[in-house]
């Protein structure tokens, strides 16, 4: 998905956080492993147990935006995020093309992981409103996304979902 567009690819990693794992902090390694792009170089990725705890709570946090149903709730719960951000942008060009990066370079990787999310999915919903962000409408999936469709009509986080909610829809139609 292009999420460029949208003013901040940094949402992605929000997404990707929100959507990694629980409250139970067991999946925070591998997901700064494989998210270690996002990271200035020579970040070391290593976390305390309550580091590890702190990034799950993060991951709740992003979630419960996505999930609030009025803006004034998505305001509120942005507000709850933004408050552990630490910003510091600065204008990089690392990958070749001009773009601000929103947590000091030499920031730890809980500040940088923190501070990149609440600023990314912040510009997100201020630019192009709070229904951009939705939960994935298939059963048992639960998965947040943020809804580039040109209507904001989007109700699946992924192709497979929509598939699979279509085709069970057909099936429960089958059976009456
Ligand atoms: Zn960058
Ligand atoms: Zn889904």
């Amino acid at each position: 998905m292009d999420y460029d567009t949208y003013g901040s690819n940094a949402v992605e990693l929000a997404i990707d956080l929100a959507n990694a794992g629980d409250v139970d902090a067991a999946w925070v390694p591998a997901f700064l492993d494989a998210h270690d792009d996002w990271f200035t170089d020579g970040t070391v990725l290593e976390l305390t147990d309550e580091e590890a705890a702190q990034v799950a709570e993060i991951a709740a946090l992003v979630r419960a935006v996505a999930f609030a149903s009025s803006e004034p709730e998505v305001r509120d719960r942005l507000n709850d995020l933004l408050a552990l951000a630490t910003p510091r942008p600065y204008a990089t060009d690392h990958d070749g093309e001009l773009h601000l990066h929103y947590a000091r370079p030499d920031a730890g990787v809980l500040e940088q992981l923190i501070t990149t999310v609440a600023m990314g999915l912040s510009q997100v919903v201020v630019q192009h409103g709070w229904q951009r962000l939705g939960v994935c409408s298939a059963e048992g999936c639960g998965h947040v996304f943020v809804d580039t469709s040109r209507n904001a009509s989007r109700r699946y986080c992924s192709n497979t979902c929509a598939s699979r909610s279509t085709v069970a829809a057909y099936r429960a139609r089958q059976r009456v």
